[in-house]
């Protein structure tokens, strides 16, 4: 009897034996696979570990955008490009700065050419906009833009005085006919509604305009130019850099045309 108790207790110990070593291994193996997972796939697990401080404020688009964001190097570009930007967080938000820029570039800081003012000023003009008068004929203009220093900053209070010819390339000497003057808003913005000048001997289309700017500045004589007409016509005064810009008409067809004038700080 005692061996009969003696050999499946035996037996008994040993499958204990056998299975004792056999579950701790299995657990040991688990924890060796994480290890070697991690040491195995560094780049993985590194990418989540690198990004996730910074991103953990964006909650769920650091979860929704981890892979474009690492491979979108822009991302790190841009914050590099624009850092006094709102650098941190999202990449769309530096789009927006690329969209400011251009306006800065906009202007730049070229003083306009002084051209002479011809025989043909004729101060203490009326204060108006528009220099159209009733049963004028001509080609409608409207002529838009600035005034800026050379820092680019508008001028308030500026005061410009416009002349030219009628729709036949006169001038009035007598009386105010085609001038007129008017001041630039509180963002440097002025507007004129004229009509287009007509070329005259020796000369082709253009406006007479001078610039007072506030605090003393120096008095800016020139001229405008209409793209696509006043350099079409030989005009040893002419130059190609005083050209306004042209613009898409306005809502009643009119053709408009713009330019900046930029003068000394
Ligand atoms: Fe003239």
């Amino acid at each position: 009897m005692a061996r009969r108790l003696i050999i499946p207790f035996t037996l008994f110990m040993l499958l204990l034996a056998a299975c004792a070593p056999s579950s701790s291994p299995t657990l040991t193996s688990e924890t060796q696979g994480v290890a070697q997972q991690s040491s195995n796939t560094p780049i993985s697990t590194a990418v989540p570990a690198t990004h996730t401080p910074p991103e953990s404020t964006n909650t769920s688009q650091a979860a929704d955008m981890p892979l474009p964001e690492a491979t979108e190097t822009p991302t790190a570009e841009a914050t590099a490009t624009s850092p006094p930007v709102l650098s941190p967080t999202q990449g769309p938000t530096d789009t927006p700065s690329a969209t400011v820029t251009p306006e800065v570039i906009a202007c730049d800081a070229t003083l306009t050419p002084a051209q002479t003012e011809g025989p043909f000023y004729t101060p203490n003009t009326p204060e108006r906009a528009s220099l159209v008068e009733v049963g004028m004929g001509g080609t409608p203009l409207l002529v838009t833009g600035q005034v800026l220093n050379q820092n680019c900053e508008p001028i308030a209070g500026a005061k410009l005085d416009f002349w030219q010819t009628d729709d036949n390339g006169e001038y009035d000497n007598v009386g105010y006919r085609m001038r007129g003057h008017q001041f630039t808003d509180e963002n440097g913005n002025y507007a004129l509604e004229t009509i287009l000048p007509s070329r005259y001997p020796g000369r082709t289309p253009h406006i007479h305009v001078k610039v007072f700017a506030p605090n003393g500045r120096e008095v800016l004589t020139t001229q405008v130019y209409f793209p696509g007409i006043s350099d079409q016509i030989p005009d040893g005064v002419f130059r190609p850099d005083l050209l306004a810009r042209d613009l898409p008409p306005d809502e009643s067809g009119r053709r408009h045309i713009a330019f900046d004038f930029v003068v000394s700080n």
